[in-house]
């Protein structure tokens, strides 16, 4: 029952989307004393009559709906009172299971790209920077085409763990729905197939579009690379409507979110936006504590507390790197047998991974633009030539911009790589300064670019 409830929760928590919802939601159900299911009522007891009141009338029918998607009897109804002090009996409603029972009877489990088993929920960290992008995941891998989470963008900077939850999604449908076709690949493999289908002519490319079309729960891996090609954007917006007309779950991830894909047709932009958005964010310290512990676990030489801790202070901004820091840890413990590690010791062993989080001023020039290039979905040259298009000028003269930050040369330094005059990098600094301060989507893309070169742009002192 409480397994539900929380289920339940989590749902409806992943639901909402601005920061003053969550806040909300979070306060009032912090209300709540407990839960109980009563002559085919559920009920949700609460500190006092306000927050009763509160959540009946704002949350009732989406908490239902929540319920039943967490596998809630459907016939349940929902009631709200006040029992600050209630420790009800639990009654469990009768059996949801049959309910999800699969439809099917062979084994069609297919996936284009292989997953990788150690990618699971269990071995997922959730913590406040990734609570609702991995509710959203769970939801989807329990209810998988259930609306509202029908497109589910999970979105975020690089290594930090968008691959591993939707890997988590198909390994989990391959555990508890054996019988669906899921299939995972990265857009990239999508593209190359789609590319050769295409040089095979007609028939190949009613294969490569009937494969996909076919499929239950579709998974692609990192969908900034869609901004690559016009034709390409088209097919896949084409699968992309007949696999959700047809009410199959699609999951996409991406390094920024779905209104930043600029190079992306309007229309495409607001299907993606059209289910669950939800953002993986840089972890905190707990997080991070709490992800290298389980990370460390069954590395021999046992990785000591203190050294989880000194990797935890230090490296904040990719799972990844983390992940990098504990092996060369382990290395320092292999070289050092049977002495204890100093800070110096391991100062030492991370001196790179350190560099990276910190000495953001060994950023090259070429680094940057190529960050922003990327980024932006356009190539060096463009960002290089003279020509004055927007998409053209705002990734250019952030580039001015991030350099004139983050790599420590003067702006005559910093002209000379761009081909352009001392003046024109100054006006573009000062204009990605301007619009900065009243650009929010500038201002996100400014830090996942630093964020990916392991930057927090609010640590970090000019
Ligand atoms: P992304 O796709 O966002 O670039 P990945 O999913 O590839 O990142 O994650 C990079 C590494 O970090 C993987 O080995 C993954 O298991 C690990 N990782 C990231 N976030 C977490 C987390 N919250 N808990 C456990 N491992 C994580
Ligand atoms: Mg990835």
């Amino acid at each position: 029952m409480k397994e539900l409830w929380e289920r339940a929760k989590a749902i409806f928590l992943s639901t909402l989307r601005s920061d003053e919802e969550k806040s909300q939601a979070a306060r009032y159900f912090s209300m709540i004393t407990s839960v109980c299911v009563e002559n085919g009522v559920f009920q949700i007891l609460t500190l006092n009559s306000f927050a009763a009141d509160f959540l009946k009338t704002e949350y009732a029918e989406r908490l239902k709906t929540c319920l039943d998607l967490a596998g809630g009897d459907k016939s349940l109804s929902l009631a709200f009172r006040c029992s600050p002090s209630a420790q009800p009996p639990i009654i469990l409603p009768p059996s949801p299971a049959a309910a999800t029972a699969p439809s099917r009877s062979v084994n069609t489990f297919i996936s284009t790209m292989p997953l990788n088993d150690d990618y699971t929920f269990d071995e997922f960290v959730e913590g406040p920077s990734n609570s609702y992008a991995y509710a959203a995941a769970k939801g989807v891998a329990e209810h998988p085409g259930e609306i509202g989470f029908n497109p589910l963008f999970i979105h975020g900077g690089t290594g930090l763990g968008k691959t591993h939850l939707m890997q988590a999604i198909g390994n989990e449908m391959r555990r508890i729905k054996p019988t669906l076709s899921v299939c995972y690949l990265t857009t990239e493999t999508f593209l190359n197939e789609y590319v050769n289908s295409l040089q095979k002519g007609r028939a190949a490319i009613t294969e490569f579009q009937n494969k996909y079309r076919k499929i239950d729960v579709l998974l692609v891996d990192d969908v900034q690379f869609l901004q690559k090609g016009k034709q390409f954007q088209e097919e896949f917006f084409n699968t992309f409507n007949a696999l959700k007309d047809a009410h199959k779950q699609i999951v996409m991830t991406s390094d920024v979110a779905p209104k930043n894909l600029s190079v992306l047709e309007e229309r495409l932009i607001s299907r993606f936006e059209g289910g669950m958005v939800q953002e993986i964010e840089s972890p905190s310290y707990e997080t991070r504590l709490a992800i290298l512990q389980k990370k460390a676990e069954g590395i021999t030489p046992v990785i000591p507390d203190y050294a989880i801790r000194f990797i935890a202070d230090r490296i904040k901004s990719h799972v990844r790197a983390m992940e990098g820091a504990l092996a060369k840890i382990k290395i320092a413990m292999l070289l050092n047998p049977g002495v204890s590690l100093t800070n110096e010791m391991m100062t030492r062993a991370l001196k790179d991974l350190i560099e990276k989080e910190h000495n953001i001023k060994k950023l090259t020039i070429r680094e940057i633009q190529e960050a922003v290039a990327r980024k932006y979905g356009v190539t060096i040259e463009q960002i290089l030539s003279p020509e004055r298009t927007q998409s053209l000028v705002t990734p250019r003269q952030l580039a001015m911009y991030i350099s004139r930050k983050y790599s420590s040369k003067s702006l005559q330094e910093i002209s000379e790589p761009f081909g352009k005059t001392h003046a024109t990098v100054l006006h573009g600094v000062k204009s990605i300064t301007k619009r900065l301060d009243v650009e929010e989507e500038l201002r996100e893309t400014l830090h996942q670019i630093l964020n990916e070169f392991g930057i927090n742009p609010d640590e970090t002192v000019n």
